[in-house]
């Protein structure tokens, strides 16, 4: 685990079919029902072993929609770049 999609996405659906674990959910099928896309942090691999980067949010086109969340023990994670990014909502592709 993990990233999250904050509330400045425009649920523009260019990120869900690039997720190799299909980790996120459409504005409909948000738990929170909130009217954007959604990241399952239990299901999310950070990309690790699929892509050199979290592949959702090189496809986004929002910029800083797509922030490193929290770390979940026993899911993989980019600890040598996310660990330092993960106090706020830093975008977790530059
Ligand atoms: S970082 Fe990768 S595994 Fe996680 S939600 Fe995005 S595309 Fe899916
Ligand atoms: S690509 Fe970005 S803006 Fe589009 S649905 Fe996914 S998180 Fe939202």
């Amino acid at each position: 685990m993990a990233v999250k999609i904050t509330d400045i996405c425009i649920a523009c659906g260019a990120c869900i079919d690039e997720c190799p674990v299909e980790a996120i959910v459409d504005d409909d099928d948000n738990p929170t029902g909130e009217d954007i896309y959604y990241v399952y942090a239990d299901k999310c691999v950070e990309c690790v072993g699929h892509h050199d980067e979290p592949a959702c949010a090189a496809a986004c086109p929002t910029e800083g929609c797509i922030v490193w969340s929290d770390v979940v023990e026993g899911q993989p994670s980019r600890d040598e770049i996310g660990a330092d990014l993960r106090k706020g909502d830093t975008p977790c592709v530059e």
